[in-house]
């Protein structure tokens, strides 16, 4: 085991963290942008790798904690852009940890949320691998947290459900949308630009309200995130306009920014004290 810097080592007793051994894949979460959403175990597991195969995107201000010598693989994907076959990731992950490496597989976000990131833990299964998976924040969570959206409140519903817009073979997932739009007060869907428009339709189609809010976190809790507040009639619209990656939130919760952009706050943004009017519940403690 390298010896880590000496707050690293504070850190990893505090916290009881376990060793990364020889051999091993850790799958980890980096969080959805902001560097500063990596947890501690994440951190840890840049900090003591061999070798660290990268997602698109990630922060590279993470990957400056690796040890010196560690090796870095760019290993990532962007809609459209096949830059890796997921089956040359997951057999570069089972060949390099039968190399006796440390190998750190550094995913967006969490790595089991639309990630593949089961895909390439069942790979090591198949290999004999041993693996540890390192949670992360979620864009799906995190990232409407940045954009002043929680995902539950409890003036505005009590369940909320995530979706792929995209299916694995690029189109709209086979999904009972009816039963969505009757059963879920909030969705939050990801990797659904380009089909926005059509769930907004099936959506609408199924009684959900065409003035019904929605929102655009693209790039989210980076410095370049970006909100784009709207309704689901115009949602497929106003999607199409960036490829940036985004999550979009459809559901009464989204009014909740009003009160709670605190990024539009920092820049003097001033909030509304009662963004769904008066006497709700969250006023009456
Ligand atoms: N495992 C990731 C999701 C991977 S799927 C997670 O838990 O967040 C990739 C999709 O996630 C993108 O197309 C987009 O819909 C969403 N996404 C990831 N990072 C994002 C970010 N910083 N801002 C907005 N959406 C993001």
């Amino acid at each position: 085991m390298p010896k880590p810097g000496g707050a690293t080592a504070a850190l990893a007793t505090a916290l009881r963290l376990p060793v990364f051994d020889k051999g091993w894949v850790w799958l980890a979460g980096a969080g959805p942008g902001d560097p500063g959403l990596i947890t501690a175990l994440g951190a840890y597991a840049i900090q003591n790798a061999d070798v660290i195969l990268y997602d698109a995107l990630i922060d590279t201000a993470l990957l400056t904690l690796a040890r010196p010598g560690a090796e870095l693989v760019f290993a990532g994907k962007r809609a459209g852009v096949k830059s890796c076959k997921q089956s040359d990731i997951s057999r570069t992950l089972v060949s390099l940890a039968k190399k006796g490496k440390r190998v750190l597989r550094l995913k967006g976000g969490d790595p089991f949320v639309f990630g593949r990131g089961g895909e390439e833990a069942l790979a090591l299964t198949r290999g004999g691998v041993p693996f540890r998976i390192v949670p992360g924040v979620t864009a799906g969570i995190g990232g409407l947290a940045y954009a002043g959206i929680p995902v539950t409140h409890r003036d505005t519903n009590h369940a909320v459900t995530f979706v792929t817009g995209h299916g694995a073979d690029g189109r709209l997932p086979k999904l009972d949308w009816a039963a969505l739009a009757k059963g879920s007060p909030t969705l939050v869907l990801f990797m659904a630009r380009k089909h926005a428009g059509e769930i907004a339709a099936k959506l609408i189609a199924a009684g959900r309200g065409g003035d019904e809010p929605a929102a655009i976190v693209s790039d989210a809790t980076s410095g370049k995130q970006a909100v784009a507040v709207t309704t689901l009639g115009r949602l497929g619209e106003i999607a199409v306009r960036s490829s940036a990656p985004a999550i979009i939130v459809i559901g009464e919760n989204v009014r909740l920014r009003d009160g709670l952009d605190w990024i539009g706050a920092l820049a003097g943004k001033v909030l509304e004290p009662y963004p769904l009017g008066r006497a709700r519940l969250s006023e009456a403690g």
